[in-house]
């Protein structure tokens, strides 16, 4: 399947989303094809968005080079990414930085498939999936020189704010449940943020206590 990685990573730099050596490098050493379940394997290098259960997905790969791009990480960022889902966001900015990067799931299932997966590349050792709320952010490893959040918010959630370090970037899709802005934050001071739209993307939500409320299943 290396083929069809190189053709989608060819597909995205002709197509001006990925610029980066060291996100194509990332790409190169992490086929997405690891990181789905059997079942949707034969998709892996389509430029969708894909199913991994518990009605969740694995983000579309542009979005993925979108918001990594814009995060624009460097070697000594401590990040923080909110909703793991199946690992792969994550494990792209672990290759990127030589701290740590934190990554936050609420679904139990998720942080066992995303562990699971990561166990494919044990060269990896500064990814830490941690099971939570990630709407609070994660107070404990905080501030954060980088945050990105993968799933879609009704608003930044303070507490983000509040983690990220003055200097620091975060990369936030939100607004309603049907499409929704990502943009970038850059905190200038303790209460002064800088806003840049990078357009307009479709995720799931961002649940929990800052994020949209749950729905009871019937
Ligand atoms: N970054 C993921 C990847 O590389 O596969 C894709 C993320 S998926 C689009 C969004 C994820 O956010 C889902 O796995 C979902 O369960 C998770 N999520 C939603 N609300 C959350 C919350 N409050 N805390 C942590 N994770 C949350």
């Amino acid at each position: 399947m290396s083929y069809q990685n190189r053709q989608l990573i060819w597909k995205m730099k002709k197509d001006g989303h990925l610029k980066s050596k060291e996100i194509e490098q990332a790409l190169l050493e992490l086929p997405r094809e690891k990181f789905v379940p059997a079942n949707v394997k034969r998709f892996a290098y389509e430029n969708t968005p894909l199913d991994i259960g518990k009605r969740q997905t694995i983000s579309q790969p542009a979005t993925v080079v979108i918001m990594t791009e814009a995060l624009d990480v460097k070697k000594t960022d401590k990040i923080l990414e909110i909703g793991t889902g199946s690992g792969w966001q994550g494990a792209i900015l672990a290759k990127l930085t030589k701290k740590n990067v934190y990554s936050v799931e609420h679904i139990p299932e998720l942080v066992k498939f995303a562990k699971s997966n990561l166990e494919q590349f044990p060269e990896i050792k500064n990814l830490k999936i941690i099971k939570g709320d990630g709407s609070k952010g994660l107070k404990k490893y905080a501030p954060f020189d980088k945050i990105m959040v993968t799933a879609a918010s009704p608003e930044v959630p303070k507490p983000l704010l509040d983690q990220l370090k003055v200097g620091g970037k975060m990369v936030i899709p939100y607004g309603d449940s049907y499409s929704q802005e990502m943009i970038s934050i850059t905190k200038k001071n303790k209460t002064k943020f800088d806003r840049a739209s990078i357009g307009f993307f479709n995720f799931v939500p961002l649940l929990g206590k800052y994020g949209f409320k749950e729905k009871k299943e019937e």
